[in-house]
Formats: C-alpha cells, structure tokens, sequence
C-alpha cells in the first residue's frame, strides 16, 4: 500500500473535498499532494503521523526543508490523529 493509499485510508474526504493545511485551498483528491512532513530525504516515514494534505504549490515550495514548521505540522498531525475516531 502507498503512502496515498494510507492517508486517504485514515481521511476520509469531506464530501470529496480534502484541505491543504497550509493555505487552506479546497482540493479534489486528484489535486492533492501527500506531503511528508518529515521528508523521506531526512528518514521521514510512510507512517500516517508523518503525512498531510497539501496543495501541489505548498508542497513544491517546501521541498526538503525542515524548520519550525515541520515541528508544528508535526505537533497539529499527530493531534489530529489520536483525536480521530476510526
Ligand atoms: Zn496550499
């Protein structure tokens, strides 16, 4: 199973709808990137506490870069799973 397959297995759509988390931009499953928020480059993992929905423009312009906002996606991702019922 791909790490696609896994993020959209545990998020379930909004009517079809997935939101970016960086900009908020509504997009349809085809549009959207699954970003590792610890990218695979630095040892990142397909685990579902590493991945979130991004726009294709957020996700190109972050890269491979590791900074604060990598702790507080981190920090908002894993909230947001043990909160979730299955
Ligand atoms: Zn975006």
């Amino acid at each position: 199973m791909g790490y696609r397959d896994i993020y959209f297995d545990r998020n379930k759509s909004n009517h079809g709808w997935y939101t970016c988390v960086r900009c908020g931009k509504k997009l349809r499953k085809s549009d959207v990137d699954i970003d590792h928020i610890i990218p695979q480059s630095r040892g990142g993992s397909d685990n579902i506490l590493n991945l979130q929905c991004m726009c294709k423009t957020c996700n190109r312009s972050k890269q491979n870069s590791m900074g604060l906002d990598t702790v507080k996606d981190l920090g908002k991702n894993i909230v947001r799973n043990l909160f979730r019922k299955k």
